[in-house]
C-alpha cells in the first residue's frame, strides 16, 4: 500500500523476487509528473533524490548499514531498471562545503577513514570560474565519488514501467482497513479498499508515509509520524553565459542542497520545517545560504517553487522497518532519507516475506 518510492521499488523488488503483487495507491490514476509543480505532491515527487550514503558521519548503526546497504544496490538498480522509455542514471559526484573549522576536522577524519569508498578532504577546493562559483565559507570540502543523485520523477517511471513488465499489477485506490481473516479462509487479510472490493492476501506491506499510522492503529499497532514539510526552489541564472562546469551533481552548503539542471537552472533545497503549514522565512534563509550566498545566487530568478511532506518517527528512529505480526509488514517513515534507502528496505521486506514463508509464520 502506498505508491512512493519506497512502495513501488518493494513492488518491483517482490515481483522480482516471484511473488504475486498488486499495488494500491489513488495517486496510480495518473502518470508519474513530467516535473515537481505547486500541485499536491507526496514526498517522493517532491524529494530532490540526493542520495549521501558514503559521505553519513556516523560509521556504525543501522542507519549506517541500511545507507551502506542502498549504495551497494543503487548501481545495479539503476542498470536494471534504466530503459529508452524510461532511462535512468546515477548522476556523481557530491561535494560538501565544511561550515567551519571544526566541521572541517571531521570532514578530514572522515576522508582519511573512508578513502577506498572515494572520499577526499579538499583544503582548497578549485572553485568552478566566474560567473558561477561556489560559495565560500573557506574552509574546505569534502568530496565523495559515489555519492550523488537519482531524478526521482524518472526513478518513479522506471520503477512503474519495470514493475508493470513483471506481471505487477497497479489499482488506483486507497486501502481503508485491514482486517484478520477469520482461520481457514484463503489469504491471511482482508484489504477494504475505497471501491469497496474485499482483496484477499497473504502479506500486507504498507508504505504508505503519514498514510500508514492510520491503517495500524485500529490493529493495536501504535506508530504515530509527525509530518515535516519541505520546499524547494527553482532557480534560473541571471547570466545568459552561466555554465555548470566543474560543478558537481550536488553541492551541499549549510544543509542547503544546490542541484545544477540544465544550462542555466539550479534546484535549491530542502527546507525542514515541522508540520504542514509552509513558512516563507525558510525559504528567504534557504535562497540566502544563511548569508553565504555569492552575489550571482541571490541574483537568480525563481522560476518555480513546490512543496512536499517528509514522515517522522515520533519518539523511534527512522525508517519504521517492522514485521508487526505474521504477514503485517511496516516499511514507512522514512523521514529525509526515503529515495536513498528504497533499496535497502525493498530487499529488507522481501528478506521478510521469504523467511515467512520458509517458516509458515
Ligand atoms: C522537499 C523534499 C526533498 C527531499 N529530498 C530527498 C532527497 O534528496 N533524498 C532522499 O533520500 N529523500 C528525500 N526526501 C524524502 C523522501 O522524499 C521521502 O523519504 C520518500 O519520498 C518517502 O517515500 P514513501 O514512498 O515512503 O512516501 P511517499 O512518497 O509520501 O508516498 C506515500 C504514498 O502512500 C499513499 N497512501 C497513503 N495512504 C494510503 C492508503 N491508505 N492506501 C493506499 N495508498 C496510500 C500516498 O498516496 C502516497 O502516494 C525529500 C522529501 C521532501 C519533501
Amino acid at each position: 500500500m502506498g505508491a512512493g518510492i519506497v512502495g513501488t521499488a518493494t513492488s518491483w523488488h517482490l515481483s522480482r523476487l516471484g511473488h504475486a503483487v498488486l499495488l494500491l495507491d489513488p495517486c496510480l490514476a495518473s502518470a508519474v509528473p513530467k516535473a515537481s509543480s505547486q500541485r499536491r505532491l507526496n514526498g517522493s515527487t517532491a524529494s530532490l533524490g540526493v542520495l549521501m550514503g558514503h559521505a553519513f558521519r556516523r560509521s556504525s548503526g543501522r542507519g549506517w548499514r541500511l545507507r551502506q546497504l542502498s549504495m551497494a544496490l543503487w548501481p545495479s538498480w539503476v542498470s536494471q531498471l534504466d530503459h529508452p522509455t524510461s532511462p535512468l542514471s546515477l548522476q556523481t559526484p557530491l561535494a560538501q562545503l565544511a561550515a567551519s573549522e571544526e566541521e572541517a576536522e571531521r570532514m578530514r577524519q572522515l576522508a582519511q577513514a573512508r578513502q577506498g569508498r572515494g572520499l577526499r578532504f579538499l583544503d582548497e577546493p578549485a572553485l568552478p570560474p566566474a560567473p558561477t562559483p561556489w560559495p565560500r565559507p573557506g574552509h574546505g570540502a569534502l568530496l565523495s565519488e559515489q555519492d550523488g543523485r537519482v531524478d526521482p520523477l524518472g526513478l518513479m517511471r522506471a520503477l512503474r514501467r519495470a514493475f508493470d513488465a513483471q506481471g505487477g499489477t497497479m489499482q488506483a485506490t486507497t486501502a481503508q482497513r485491514l482486517e484478520r481473516s477469520g482461520a481457514g479462509c484463503e489469504g491471511r487479510w482482508r484489504v477494504i479498499t475505497a471501491d469497496g472490493d474485499p482483496l484477499r492476501v497473504d502479506a500486507v506491506v504498507i508504505c504508505s508515509a503519514l498514510g500508514s499510522s492510520q491503517l495500524i492503529e485500529p490493529l493495536g499497532h501504535h506508530r504515530p509520524m509527525g509530518a515535516v514539510l519541505g520546499q524547494v526552489l527553482d532557480l534560473k541564472l541571471p547570466n545568459p553565459q552561466s555554465s555548470w562546469k566543474d560543478w558537481p551533481a550536488v553541492l551541499t552548503c549549510g544543509g542547503v542542497n544546490l542541484i545544477p539542471h540544465g544550462d542555466q537552472q539550479l534546484w535549491l533545497g530542502a527546507t525542514v520545517e515541522p508540520g504542514t503549514v509552509a513558512d516563507s522565512s525558510h525559504v528567504f534563509a534557504m535562497k540566502t545560504l544563511n548569508k553565504l550566498a555569492p552575489p550571482w545566487l541571490k541574483d537568480a530568478e525563481c522560476i518555480g517553487q513546490w512543496q512536499g511532506l517528509r514522515a517522522r518517527p515520533q519518539d523511534r528512529p527512522a525508517p519504521l522497518l517492522e514485521h508487526l505480526e505474521p504477514g503485517l509488514i511496516l516499511a514507512s517513515g522514512h523521514y529525509r532519507n526515503g529515495v536513498l534507502l528504497a533499496p535497502a528496505s525493498a530487499e529488507w521486506v522481501g528478506q521478510q516475506i521469504d523467511s515467512s514463508i520458509l517458516t509458515g509464520s
